[in-house]
């Protein structure tokens, strides 16, 4: 598994396609409502129901594209939409369940992509 945060964001800031998904206002002052410890907890569920599996539901296209919920933009943003691109950007293998670790990684780089929106 691929570990360093910064040169994950790094990486993704020079993909055209990552790098065109941004929180909006309308999400960017939900975060600031509902606080970064919210958000954290809804990506922890997000990510054990979406993406823990070792064969996700509808793996590939589980995750919305519209702005439902910030989580699910950095997701996109972070490359942490699916199963496919958690193997490509993270060397995380397919078909198999994600372990405790992983999963708190992932929601560490999907929160860290919300709070640098955030300042922006
Ligand atoms: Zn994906």
């Amino acid at each position: 598994m691929n570990k360093n945060i910064n040169q994950i964001l790094i990486s993704l800031s020079k993909s055209k396609f990552r790098s065109g998904f941004h929180l909006n206002n309308s999400m960017k002052s939900y975060v600031k409502d509902k606080g970064i410890a919210k958000i954290k907890n809804d990506a922890f569920e997000i990510i054990n129901k979406r993406l823990k599996p070792a064969f996700p539901k509808n793996d590939g296209k589980q995750t919305p594209m519209r702005q439902v919920h910030p989580v699910f933009i950095s997701q996109h943003a972070c490359a942490c939409c699916c199963r496919g691109c958690l193997e490509k950007w993270y060397k995380i293998p397919k078909g198999r369940e994600l372990t405790d670790e992983e999963i708190s990684f992932i929601v560490s780089v999907i929160v860290k992509w919300i709070e640098k929106e955030e300042n922006v």
